[in-house]
C-alpha cells in the first residue's frame, strides 16, 4: 500500500524524453492529478499503450504498465481487466494508433463496453514516425506523406464514438489539465468503457497547432445548453466541429452495464481469484490431439 498523502506516489525517477514543449507532458499530468484526487495508489492502476511518442507513457508513471503494440492497446487493457476486474485500467495510444491501426478495435469496444478508460493523444500526425499525416490530420496538412497537402477528410472521432455505441464520450485538451484531469476522474468512475479524445500538441511535426492556435478555437461544451444523455444531440455537436471551433467536455454519457458484468463467471470473483487447481482438462486435450 502507497502512502495516500504522497503527492508524488506516482512520479518515476527517469523523466520523460519527449520534446521541450510536446502536449503529452499535459496529458501525463493530467492523468497523475486525477488519480491522486481520486486517492488511488500505484497497485490499484494499470496502463496499457500503443506505439507512438504517446506509448511510451507507461515508463513515466509508476503504476503497472505494459507498452503493447501498434494498435493493439485495445485489446490488451481489454484481457486485463477481464482478468482482474478489481483493477483500474487505463488504455493509452496516439491518433496514428488508434484511428488507423486500431480503428477496427476502437469501434468494437465501444459497442462492448468493457469497463475501462481510453485516451487518445490526438495530435493530427504520426509523430514518432517523424510527421506522416494521420485520420485526423485537416484537410491541406503539409507532412512528408501529403507533401502537396492532405486531399482526404480528416474524421471525428467523438462522432464515431457515439454512433458505436459507447457510453461516455468526451474530448479534452493536453493545454488545460484541470478539465482534462476531471475529465480523466469522470471516465474512470463512469461504469463501462469511456473515451477521451485528446487534442494534443505536437510543437515539431504539426507546429501551425501550437496553444495560440487552440486557445483561439476551443470551447467548453455549456452544460445548461446541452443535455449529456441525448445521443442525437450529443452527436449533432460532435459534428459541429470544425477547423475554427472545437468543443471540449462530456459529449455524451449515459448509464450502462459493463460488458463484465453480465459474465456469471467474473460478475462477483475476479478471473485471477478463481480456484483452477481442481479442474480437469485432460478430456479437452483428448479432444483437440
Ligand atoms: Fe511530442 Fe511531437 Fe515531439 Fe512526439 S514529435 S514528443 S508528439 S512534440
Amino acid at each position: 500500500m502507497g502512502n495516500i498523502e504522497d503527492r508524488t506516489r506516482f512520479n518515476t525517477e527517469v523523466k520523460p524524453n519527449w520534446c521541450p514543449g510536446c502536449g503529452n507532458y499535459g496529458i501525463q499530468a493530467a492523468l497523475k492529478k486525477a488519480l491522486l484526487d481520486m486517492d488511488l495508489n500505484p497497485h490499484q492502476v494499470v496502463l496499457s499503450s500503443g506505439i507512438g511518442c504517446s506509448g511510451k507513457i507507461p515508463h513515466w508513471i509508476n503504476i503497472y504498465g505494459l507498452h503493447s503494440l501498434h494498435g493493439r492497446t485495445l485489446p490488451v487493457a481489454a484481457g486485463i481487466k477481464l482478468a482482474n476486474s478489481n483493477m483500474v485500467v487505463i488504455a493509452e495510444g496516439g491518433d496514428g494508433d488508434g484511428y488507423s491501426e486500431g480503428m477496427n478495435h476502437f469501434i468494437h469496444a465501444s459497442r462492448r463496453n468493457i469497463n475501462l478508460t481510453y485516451i487518445v493523444h490526438n495530435n493530427g500526425v504520426f509523430s514518432l514516425t517523424t510527421g506522416q499525416s494521420s485520420s485526423t490530420g485537416k484537410k491541406g496538412f503539409i507532412s512528408n506523406t501529403t507533401p502537396f497537402g492532405a486531399i482526404e477528410q480528416p474524421f471525428h472521432p467523438v462522432a464515431l464514438a457515439i454512433a458505436a455505441g459507447c457510453s461516455f464520450a468526451a474530448r479534452g485538451y493536453s493545454g488545460d489539465t484541470n478539465q482534462l484531469s476531471e475529465l480523466i476522474a469522470t471516465a474512470i468512475k463512469h461504469q463501462g468503457f469511456a473515451f477521451i479524445d485528446v487534442l494534443q500538441v505536437c510543437v515539431t511535426y504539426n507546429p501551425k497547432k501550437n496553444y495560440e492556435w487552440y486557445k483561439e478555437r476551443l470551447y467548453k461544451i455549456d452544460y445548461s445548453n446541452h443535455d449529456t444523455l441525448d445521443r442525437n444531440k450529443s452527436l449533432t455537436l460532435a459534428f459541429s466541429d470544425n477547423e475554427d471551433k472545437l468543443a471540449t467536455g462530456i459529449f455524451y454519457q449515459s448509464k450502462s452495464t459493463p460488458y463484465e458484468n453480465s459474465l456469471p463467471q467474473i460478475k462477483k470473483v475476479p478471473l485471477k481469484n478463481h480456484n483452477i487447481e481442481n479442474i480437469d482438462i485432460s478430456n479437452l486435450f483428448k479432444e483437440l490431439i
